[in-house]
């Protein structure tokens, strides 16, 4: 893989999780299974593991995920709420424990392990030995306070004998009784249901009525001590002893243990012991025991690297593949997909999994009629995984790939160095239909009312035949009122949607136009950069390499699509439709010391790296998380280790943040 296609798969993998991310923690509401995030979480550490110097500095591995939302009062905790690191494996927790061993050169150290429960985190302030403050994890620095609704918790305790200033750390859930009593009645009431118990749990803590948080039996298990200064307790162990002695839950299933293979069979056992829990786990939480030892071995900006939270496998099932169907996206790409003997997985029915691509497919060897093996990947689209070889399967024939796009009988083709068949004719219904799907997506122009169905519809009634057609559809009422599903309300309302949409700011057109290799991000990116489509016509291949995150790929596609005849046509009639062509957001600030250079932040400083970082991107600089010949500038703080060291060797330039800040007044 060369550089570019290297970013390009890290930026697809960050736009997804982040969509995932506002899914689940914002909207209480996932579209898949966390082993689903995690699997993509996974492949892009392992990306940035390969080639550090190309991490992306809005990755969601370099800060805790989460937001604070503006209903709620802020709160800034005094130690940040981190995340925990993920195993997913034995090999995993191996190589955990050599890296503490190595990190403070002791060996046989001593592990707690815990059940890893799945409901979300709180901050519980006590003052005077009364409780005064509930708040949320949040982005990790900031959190929400939701003392009304903590208060409405019957197993936290309101009082304490303790009369220190005191903070715990928990995790809120709802039991799975509960969670199915909530469904019952939400769909009595005609809601919708929530998920799984954390969302349910996340919701309800989020609420701004805590008489409905009162009326939901949320409970608590405590599992951090924060007060670690305090002589007599010297490990964890110890303070989860002490916690529960004052009258907070402590969870009994929590045991220590020496070594990986004890840490093993704990782990072991709870996986078969998990389902009959009455709260949802989702893994094993394995943290160092002795205190004393968390300063030395350390913190990254997302997690402590004293613990680990070891995630049960993703549920895998069987099912009989009773057929292969390709289908075409907008850029014209083929994906072909798996038509199941229905299973049950993830609590819903099962029909169709994705077989991704011909190659896949191919590689590992699966045949129609095959036994095949599917992950819980997804309440959405699952997706297959191998055959089972069982002595049916070298009976069936092997599979071959489709070689005329399905829609449109076109001939299917394969671009250099790619895995994927695309259509690659233009006037392919099937990608016309998929590029207004994308043009008018939320994300893209936001013009609701505006279903693929009735896009459809629209489109085989020739009423639609480009996008710039949609513009003319107020035109066109007569007609249209009286298709079927098409009254005179939904006309008026996808008019207005579609009037509406012409005042976006550019970057929703940008990103709407679906030029390959073009997300949101890189959309924003140009436009913060160029601020008119008439600067983005006229943006040579050179002054747009010029921009970080957009390099030779991305540009050449830039300039490609905008020689296309119909493409400048198409931006000339929505120029003449009153589309707006400006970018409504702040251009970037230039700064000669900060623009297109390259930062890397280490040891503590007086602020979160967040907060450097977003300086940085917004004068149009870069943070990086490692130190490369590439790298213009290290700002150090205190405790600055090993990235030191390597700046220094390489002869970069160190700043603090005095001098960070006067350059910034430069
Ligand atoms: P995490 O859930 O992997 O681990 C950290 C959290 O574990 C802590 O914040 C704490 O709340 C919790 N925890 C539970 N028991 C604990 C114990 N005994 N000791 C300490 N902590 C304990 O990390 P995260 O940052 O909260 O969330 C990331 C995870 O959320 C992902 O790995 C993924 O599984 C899930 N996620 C899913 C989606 C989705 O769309 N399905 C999206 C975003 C995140």
């Amino acid at each position: 893989m060369n550089k570019e296609m290297i970013i390009e798969n890290m930026r697809s993998y960050i736009e997804q999780l982040k969509i995932w991310s506002k899914e689940y923690y914002v909207n209480d509401n996932p579209s898949v299974e966390d082993a689903e995030y995690d699997a993509l979480m996974k492949k892009l550490i392992e990306l940035e593991f390969l080639y550090p110097d190309l991490t992306q500095t809005d990755s969601p591995t370099q800060y805790v995920g989460g937001t604070v939302i503006e209903k709620f009062e802020k709160f800034e905790h005094t130690t940040p709420m981190l995340s925990l690191a993920n195993a997913f494996s034995k090999e995993d927790l191996v190589n955990f424990n050599e890296q503490i061993e190595r990190n403070i050169d002791k060996i046989n150290i001593k592990y707690y392990c815990e059940l890893k429960i799945d409901g979300l985190s709180i901050s519980l302030h006590y003052k005077n030995g009364k409780l005064i403050k509930g708040v949320t994890r949040g982005d990790g620095i900031t959190g929400e306070d939701v003392t009304s609704n903590v208060m409405t918790i019957k197993s936290i305790p309101h009082v304490i004998s303790l009369k220190n200033d005191i903070e715990v750390r928990g995790e809120i859930y709802l039991s799975k009784a509960e969670f199915e009593r909530i469904n019952k009645e939400r769909i009595k009431n005609g809601e919708a249901k929530f998920a799984n118990p954390r969302n349910a749990a996340a919701g309800t803590l989020r609420q701004l009525d805590s008489k409905i948080a009162a009326s939901r039996k949320l409970d608590i298990w405590v599992y951090y001590f924060m007060n670690r200064d305090s002589n007599e307790i010297i490990n964890h162990a110890q303070s989860l002893e002490y916690m529960n002695k004052i009258g907070f839950k402590v969870n009994p299933e929590g045991m220590l243990v020496n070594g990986i293979d004890e840490m093993w069979n704990y782990i072991e056992k709870q996986t078969l012991k998990r389902n009959s829990f009455d709260y949802e786990i989702d893994g094993i939480v394995i943290k160092v025991n002795d205190f004393s030892l968390y300063e030395e071995i350390g913190y990254t900006a997302k997690t402590p690297k004293w613990a680990i939270a070891y995630k049960f496998p993703a549920e895998i099932k069987q099912s009989k593949l009773l057929d292969i169907f390709p289908t075409i996206g907008r850029t014209g790409r083929v994906t072909y997909n798996a038509k199941l003997e229905p299973l049950q997985l993830a609590g819903t029915t099962v029909r169709a999994a994705t077989l991704h691509n011909a190659e896949f497919i191919i590689e590992k060897d699966i045949r129609i009629g095959a036994m095949v093996k599917i992950k819980k990947a997804g309440d959405i689209i699952p997706e297959v995984i191998s055959p089972v070889k069982d002595d049916n399967f070298s009976k069936l024939s092997i599979w071959k790939k489709a070689l005329v796009c399905p829609e449109c009988s076109n001939l299917l083709e394969i671009t250099d160095g790619e895995v994927d068949q695309y259509c690659v004719n233009i006037d392919c219904p099937k990608k016309i239909i998929r590029s207004m799907e994308h043009f008018t997506s939320r994300e893209a122009m936001n013009i609701e009312g505006l279903s693929i169905k009735n896009i459809e519809k629209l489109f085989a009634e020739k009423f639609i035949l480009s996008v710039s057609d949609l513009y003319k559809l107020n035109t066109m009422k007569d007609k249209i009122i009286n298709l079927e599903n098409f009254g005179e309300k939904s006309f008026t309302n996808m008019i207005n949607a579609i009037e509406i949409s012409k005042k976006n700011s550019l970057e929703k057109l940008i990103f709407a136009l679906g030029i390959r290799h073009v997300g949101k991000k890189t959309a924003k990116i140009i436009c913060e950069n160029f601020n008119t489509i008439e600067n983005i016509m006229n943006a040579t291949q050179i002054e747009l390499e010029q921009i970080y995150d957009i390099g030779i790929i991305v540009a050449q596609s830039i300039i490609d699509w905008f020689k296309i005849k119909q493409n400048k046509r198409l931006i000339r009639e929505l120029i003449n439709f009153g589309v707006n062509m400006n970018y409504n957001g702040q251009k970037k600030i230039e700064n000669i010391y900060i623009t297109n250079k390259t930062f890397v932040i280490t040891g503590s400083l007086s602020r979160p790296r967040e907060y450097f970082q977003k300086i940085i991107e917004s004068h149009n600089g870069k943070v990086s998380g490692s130190v490369s010949s590439k790298t213009n500038y290290v700002i150090i703080g205190s405790d600055a280790g090993s990235k030191l060291e390597k700046a220094q060797k390489l002869n970069i330039k160190i700043i603090t943040e005095l001098d960070f800040n006067k350059l910034l007044e430069e």
